[in-house]
């Protein structure tokens, strides 16, 4: 058991905008022992390194899981390197929720420290691949990374954590893609999680790693052909469907806009919360200046600024607010949100 202590949170701010918390991504440091190509937060934050204290981590999680949420999910920077994840992973299991996750580069365990947690302790760990080879993975995430990965996803299924995977498919990788799923079997992942690069952050340097939409649809329906592999989930972004499409998923309230609705839960939205105060209703703006509230000192503030949320309310029948604040040319192509995905069960 873990003796974090907890403070009052003052979250009157997301409640007053019609937030109800359901959906955590908490990024609880912003320090990583990486600097990927494909960093969507970009390395000026990463050098900032910010992270969340111990009693402002305890606190923001009691505060939340005690309202009941659906979903949480430890991230960074990179959360090993949070010295007390192994506590708030324990805290959490005091509280009521109902999934929760943590994603990783499992480059290094740090302070996840297997002495004190079973397997069972979270529903998943995602750990993140930038390719199925040596080659295009460390082209991304530098020299040494892909073995030391690999070695430790074992540690973690030995231990009896479910692993998942992320690939972010990017134009040096894509010609791996189709052979993804027998990998990621191979090693012991249950379900791989696929992202298509955001050609924001510090991905903006290297155009080589940027993708086509065309070239994504293509990708996607070749993945979806998969029959090669068997008991492997994949999960597969959309990403990029016609207007005509667009309209027939908003008709069948299959898709919501990005800053309406969490994919995860029926009853609620997701916040996603950085350790510099940042706060956002989606993964799509995060790195940028359109958080829709700050947090500090134990408290939530709307961000007076034009935000996604300001901006989403003043523009409903805009499909994509996000591509027009990122400057984003989607060929034509409506861009979804990248958390609404299909799932496939091989
Ligand atoms: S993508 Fe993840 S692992 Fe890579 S630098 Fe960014 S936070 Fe670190």
């Amino acid at each position: 058991m873990t003796n974090l202590p907890v403070k009052p949170i003052d979250d009157q701010a997301l409640i007053e905008n019609g937030i109800d918390t359901k959906d955590l991504m908490f990024f609880i440091t912003l320090r990583c022992n990486l600097r990927c190509k494909i960093c969507y937060l970009g390395n000026r934050w990463l050098d900032e390194g910010i992270s969340f204290s111990d009693q402002e981590a305890a606190s923001l999680l009691t505060h939340f899981g005690q309202q009941g949420l659906d979903r949480l999910t430890f991230l960074g920077g990179e959360p090993f390197l949070h010295p007390h994840i192994t506590d708030l992973v324990l805290l959490s299991k005091t509280l009521n929720i109902k999934e929760k996750r943590l994603t990783t580069n499992a480059l290094d365990l740090g302070f996840f420290d297997l002495n004190r947690l079973k397997g069972d302790e979270l529903s998943h760990i995602s750990v993140s691949f930038d390719g199925i080879t040596s080659k295009t993975h460390e082209y991304v995430r530098g020299p040494n990374t892909f073995q030391r990965t690999i070695d430790n996803v074992k540690r973690l299924i030995d231990h009896g954590f479910r692993v998942h995977t992320n690939l972010t498919v990017n134009g040096v990788n894509k010609y791996e893609v189709a052979d993804s799923p027998a990998f990621f079997q191979k090693i012991g992942a249950k379900e791989v999680n696929y992202h298509l690069i955001s050609m924001i952050g510090n991905a903006k340097k290297y155009p080589d790693l940027s993708i086509e939409p065309e070239e994504w649809i293509d990708i996607r329906k070749q993945l979806e052909k998969t029959n090669n592999v068997h008991g492997v989930s994949l999960r597969i972004p959309y990403m990029y469907v016609t207007p005509q499409e667009y309209q027939d998923l908003i008709r069948k309230k299959k898709y919501y806009p990005i800053q309406s609705k969490s994919y995860y839960s029926k009853n609620g939205q997701r916040i996603v919360l950085y350790p510099n105060g940042r706060v956002y209703i989606s993964c799509d703006l995060s790195g940028t200046d359109y958080n829709f509230a700050t947090y500090r000192n134990y408290k939530f503030s709307l961000n007076r600024q034009p935000n996604e949320l300001s901006l989403f309310k003043q523009t409903q029948n805009t499909p994509d607010i996000s591509s027009q604040l990122l400057h984003l040319d989607n060929k034509g192509y409506v861009r979804l949100s990248i958390s609404y995905k299909e799932k496939i069960h091989l």
